[in-house]
């Protein structure tokens, strides 16, 4: 099967020549729920920011789903909803409007468009907000707008940039449900994190990445185990 996103040696050198990507590769495949952990600074929005090219790279490949974005990024952006760490829609439009309009950017039709809309604002518990502007929503409510935004093209790729940072523990659970329910209905997940524990909760599959260099690729099970260990084996080298 086709990889949903593959990363091949992956760098980017900021104006100045900071080197925020030091030539990462990753793989993630049709179906996986993955996670990018890695502190502040290691490269996270970077990376995404290259997938959906608002960012540009300095040498690599990034393919989704088998289409090169360089070859035709169009075809590519078809498959991706991508939901930015930063609120970057209009804070004077309405809710509806805003994921509306999402919609018009992928030539859907304004019927579908509306019933798509309606159909991920109830998901996300924001239909009764739909005639808010977005400046009025709460922290929470921003993010799961721009989660339906994301998912109004129906991309088989949703990519989160720390989706949940800043948001209280009750709103995160809630949002980990409608994405692990999303997932189990067939969406291919990506998330950044500096949680492990979230990276636990929802992900089978993690990279780990600190200052542009992926130093851990496997499934979260074979990290913990590995953690555990080294923590087990501290604890009889150096007992406190
Ligand atoms: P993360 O999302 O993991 O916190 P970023 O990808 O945002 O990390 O940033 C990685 C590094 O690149 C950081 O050191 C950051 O300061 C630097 N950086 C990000 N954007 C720019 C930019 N536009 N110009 C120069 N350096 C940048
Ligand atoms: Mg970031």
């Amino acid at each position: 099967m086709i990889p949903a996103l593959t990363i091949e040696n992956l760098s980017k050198e900021y104006t100045g020549g900071f080197r925020a990507l030091k030539g990462i590769s990753l793989e993630v495949q049709q179906g996986d729920f993955f996670a990018l952990l890695g502190p502040n600074g290691a490269g996270k929005s970077t990376t995404i920011g290259i997938i959906c090219s608002l960012v540009s790279k300095t040498s690599g490949r990034v393919a989704v789903y088998g289409t090169d974005i360089d070859v035709d990024f169009a075809g590519a952006k078809k498959n991706i909803g991508i939901v930015p760490q930063e609120f970057n829609f209009n804070m004077f439009e309405k809710a509806l409007d805003i994921v509306v309009n999402q919609a018009g950017y992928y030539g859907i039709p304004p019927l579908l468009a509306h019933k798509r809309a309606e159909k991920y604002l109830r998901k996300l518990g924001l239909w009764d907000k739909r005639n808010v502007s977005g400046r009025m929503l709460s922290g929470g409510m921003k993010r799961r707008l721009m989660i339906a935004r994301a998912l109004v093209h129906e991309p088989r790729l949703l990519i989160l940039d720390e989706p949940t940072a800043g948001v209280d523990i009750e709103m995160r659970r809630s949002m980990w449900d409608f994405l692990k329910e999303l997932n189990e209905d067939g969406t291919t997940i990506i998330l950044t994190t500096h949680y492990l524990e979230e990276a636990e909760a929802l992900c089978r599959n993690i990279a780990i990445i600190t200052n542009g260099e992926i130093v851990e690729h496997s499934s979260v099970r074979d990290l913990l185990r590995r953690l555990h260990r080294e923590v087990f084996i501290f604890d009889c080298v150096d007992p406190l």
